[in-house]
């Protein structure tokens, strides 16, 4: 009987059930924790940016730390809900993918979901069993070899919830659909299936294979949706696999949105305003040479009777900060308009602060 597909309020297609994983990651209530770029895979279509790929660097979200610790503090900023080990390949650098769930686990309690990529390639009954003990829900295999696809009998052997997640790789639709009767004889628990998307390093890999970037998209590949719901559409009627479509939208328009204002929330100062986006915006005055940051601060500060919550003086990047509202009142100030410099400025919620925009008030 053929399965009805719907449509999860991220706009993501499923066939079954959603996994629990993709219901957090779209609700923005994962952290991400990219624990190691190293991996023996060497996909061509890997879309890891040069400053991860391949290399031993660890990211809670967009945070580069060094001690997993500094990935608790990240967790609790953004109020997480779950975890999301991915890589690289997690299972290389093993003892620190096993502190890692141990640590949120015991900090977070049994109740924080965790799931975890792996290509499998170094993957064993010992160690699906070791993670399954230090605290690990989901397991997600991304299969680069044949073989590895039976690899699902070892996570359901060790009690982990185990699927599939692949990109929609235009042309190999037959393929996938073999390998989804494979899964469905071993009992997977879901299969998901990306949207392929173009990045920086994997640009010409993807040219040199013919594949082209789909209209009005920036990353997107053509064909890539369209095989991907083919599959959904033909899972509905010859299997009983959970089936999920992830497009590349949901990632930057939903995913990422709702992770970056989860984060906001917590870190906003009261001069600063979060966007639909979730971004942060707010007024900065940047003081010309050679004058006192300290002394301008005081003279605004008593000039326009603000509070020092209305007002900061940010050391690290040399300016002073405060709301829209007062930077727009003090552009109109002829006095101290020669002597500053005033914007608005959009940046990420996140550790570096990235600015995003940046649109100049004063003449
Ligand atoms: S398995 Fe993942 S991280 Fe490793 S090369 Fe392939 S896409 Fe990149």
């Amino acid at each position: 009987m053929e399965r009805e597909i719907w449509e999860t309020k991220g706009k993501s297609l499923v066939v079954g059930k959603l996994p629990t994983g993709c219901q957090l990651c779209i609700d923005g209530k994962k952290m991400v924790l990219f624990i190691t770029g190293l991996c023996t895979a060497k996909c061509f279509y890997c879309p890891l940016s040069e400053k991860r790929r391949w290399k031993d660097v660890i990211y809670a979200n967009e945070r580069k730390i060094t001690k997993i610790e500094e990935a608790i503090e990240e967790a609790k900023i953004m109020k997480a809900e779950g975890t999301g080990i991915t890589g690289g390949d997690p299972l290389i650098v093993l003892p620190r993918t096993i502190k890692a769930i141990k640590l949120l686990k015991n900090e977070f309690g049994e109740e924080h979901h965790i799931h975890l990529y792996t290509n499998a390639i170094h993957l064993t009954r010992e160690k699906a069993i070791k993670m399954k003990k230090a605290g690990l829900d989901e397991l997600r295999i991304h299969p680069i070899r044949t073989r590895d696809i039976y690899k699902v009998a070892i996570g359901k052997k060790a009690k982990l919830t185990t699927g599939i997640e692949i990109p929609a790789i235009p042309g190999r639709e037959e393929e996938i659909k073999r390998m989804l009767k494979k899964l469905e004889k071993l009992k997977a628990d879901f299969i998901n299936i990306n949207e392929l998307e173009f990045s920086s390093t994997n640009a010409l890999n993807l040219k040199m294979r013919g594949l082209k970037l789909k209209d009005g998209s920036i990353t997107a590949v053509e064909g890539s949706e369209e095989e991907a719901i083919r599959i959904l559409e033909w899972a509905a009627k010859n299997t009983n696999l959970n089936v999920h479509y992830c497009p590349s939208r949901l990632k930057d328009q939903v995913q990422l949105k709702n992770r970056l204002k989860r984060r906001a929330l917590q870190i906003a100062l009261k001069h600063e305003k979060i966007t639909d986006e979730g971004l942060i915006i707010k007024g900065i005055i940047e003081v010309k040479e050679k004058i006192s940051l300290n002394d301008v601060y005081n003279k605004i500060l008593n000039k326009y009777k603000l509070s020092e919550e209305e007002i900061i003086i940010n050391k690290s990047k040399r300016r002073i900060e405060t709301s829209i509202e007062t930077a727009v009142k003090i552009a109109k100030d002829k006095k101290l308009n020669k002597i500053l410099n005033i914007f608005i400025i959009e940046e990420y919620p996140t550790d570096q602060r990235l600015e995003v925009t940046r649109t100049p008030l004063s003449k």
